[in-house]
């Protein structure tokens, strides 16, 4: 998969540049969206958690395992050999699945990557550095706005406030020590398994970190006993 590739080394390009790009919480960016809805369009990069996959499922009144058949993909990432979800583009114009009417269905539940836009977020540990991600800060950066115009001037605390992001996130470092752990797991068995049984591996690894929720009861605390 070429492509998945192509977006595995976007990311890795991402995450060792954001030191750059960093933003504290009342810095401020100009930023306006004009909901053109260009940023919906040729993507392969909308990439989930599992509290998206999640709000996903409440927010469209179907199960987890429902968001995912319907609307996604996943595939071990080529360098962190994390399990990686996405929303799985449509058609020739790789459209989101999600874009209804050329809006966005499920504008109260977007998954993070579009609600953050343009900001990113990310834990300040080099590639393969070993950290405690639980006890560490979470940190903003700019990405390249090449979208909407500058008419609005934002602080980032307003932003994720107005997108409902806690700026003192719990779940997002729990999360990312979460795959990286199971990452580094699958690099230390893959070379001495066979592939049927890295398949039920990553088959294990998807039902039990992005899917084993119920909407009837919160998040948090299913996902802490995972
Ligand atoms: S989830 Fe919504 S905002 Fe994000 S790419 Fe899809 S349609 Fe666009
Ligand atoms: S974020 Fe940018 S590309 Fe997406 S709808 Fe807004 S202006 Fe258009």
């Amino acid at each position: 998969m070429t492509e998945v590739r192509k977006m595995d080394e976007r990311m890795k390009n991402i995450v060792d540049d954001y030191e750059n790009k960093q933003i504290g919480l009342d810095d401020t960016f100009r930023f306006h969206c004009t909901i053109c809805g260009k940023c919906c369009i040729n993507r392969e990069d909308i990439l989930l958690n599992a509290l998206d996959v999640y709000n996903l499922a409440k927010e469209l009144k179907i199960g987890t395992e429902e968001v995912f058949v319907n609307y996604c993909e996943a595939y071990f990432g080529q360098y962190s050999r994390m399990v990686i979800v996405r929303l799985k583009p449509r058609g020739s114009i790789k459209r989101c699945p999600l874009l209804k009417d050329r809006k966005c269905s499920v504008h109260n539940a977007k998954p993070t990557v579009c609600a953050l836009y343009p900001l990113g977020r990310g834990m300040g540990a080099s590639a393969g550095e070993k950290v405690d991600f639980t006890k560490m800060e979470v940190r903003y950066f700019l990405q390249e706005i090449e979208c909407g115009d500058d008419s609005e001037k934002h602080t980032v605390r307003e932003w994720l406030h107005d997108f409902n992001i806690d700026e003192q996130d719990t779940f997002y470092p729990l999360w990312t020590q979460t795959i990286t752990d199971i990452g580094s797991m699958v690099k230390q068995i893959e070379p001495h398994v066979r592939e049927h049984v890295m398949e039920l591996v990553f088959k294990a690894i998807m039902f039990c970190i992005y899917l084993n929720y119920t909407t009837e009861e919160p998040f948090m605390p299913q996902f802490e006993k995972t």
